[in-house]
């Protein structure tokens, strides 16, 4: 069933499986291999940036949320049948001017929710990098962020967790200190949210923060990219939004897209989701306005 939904249960059901017998026709009728191979030969080349908050089975999976097993399955596709590489890898092959290999894929997440020491270690195990982006004022605190008021209590990160996470291979970067909204805050604060956050948590992992993750994420949270110059005047070599989107190669883009991942049918529809062959479906519904 999709997750985050607010249709009737049913109605949503049978979309889903609609949905998923589409991309299944398309896949095993063999239009999905011959269509990446003739985008391939066009010279077309994509990274997908996942986002993903939570991996957890003590909620209700959720726009943020996950489950366990859902996980687990997504990593083993990821690893057998995707690139998966680290932000590091893409941003590097990104400067130089270099094609992404077929169905290259990173993971990132947000928030510093305590689960995702879990799937830091889940990831491990499949060989699978990934970059966690920290809110440092959050991390070894009881802070609980504002839309999860009401939720079952669900701790954050502590300083050792991120220790071990890094030590796992995988990387760490900055969402800010308080995870403010970028679009409200003054120059000034910026500058104090940006700079704090990265040296806090290099002093606690004792590796340098590369990138960063404007919270919230949408078009209008991202500052019509503002911040960009401040971001890169602190040391960040990068940063990223969280509204969905491929990084193309050669993209000259000053935030770069990521993926929310929550908002697929089934691993089947992502799959055809992150190897392009939906994209024709996105330009549409980007053109009459739906994204
Ligand atoms: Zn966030």
């Amino acid at each position: 069933m999709k997750r985050g939904t607010v249709c009737p249960p049913r109605f949503t059901y049978m979309k889903s499986l609609v949905r998923s017998t589409l991309c299944a026709l398309y896949k095993y009728s063999g239009a999905m291999s011959l269509r990446e191979k003739i985008e391939r030969l066009g010279g077309h080349s994509f990274v997908v940036v996942l986002l993903f908050h939570r991996v957890t089975d003590e909620i209700p999976e959720d726009a943020l949320t996950v489950g366990t097993r859902f996980f687990r399955k997504l990593c083993l596709m990821l690893r057998n049948r995707f690139r998966v590489m680290s932000l590091a890898e893409a941003m590097d092959m990104n400067r130089q001017g270099q094609p992404f290999p077929a169905r290259s894929v990173v993971i990132t997440f947000d928030d510093c929710y305590h689960n995702n020491l879990w799937a830091a270690r889940t990831l491990a195990e499949y060989g699978l990098p990934a970059c966690f982006f920290m809110p440092s004022g959050y991390v070894d605190t009881e802070r609980v962020f504002p839309w999860d008021a009401g939720l079952r209590s669900m701790p954050n990160l502590s300083w050792a967790d991120v220790r071990e996470m890094a030590a796992l291979g995988h990387e760490i970067g900055s969402h800010t200190v308080n995870h403010v909204d970028m679009a409200k805050v003054s120059d000034d604060e910026a500058r104090r949210e940006l700079a704090e956050s990265k040296r806090t948590i290099e002093e606690h992992v004792g590796q340098p923060v590369r990138w960063f993750a404007f919270p919230f994420g949408g078009k209008a949270n991202c500052a019509d990219e503002h911040f960009c110059p401040m971001i890169h005047e602190l040391g960040y070599d990068a940063c990223f939004s969280g509204h969905g989107g491929f990084i193309h190669a050669g993209s000259q883009e000053q935030v770069l897209p990521r993926q929310p991942i929550p908002t697929f049918d089934s691993l089947i529809h992502l799959e055809l989701f992150l190897n392009g062959s939906l994209g024709w479906i996105q330009s549409l519904k980007r053109k009459v306005g739906l994204v």
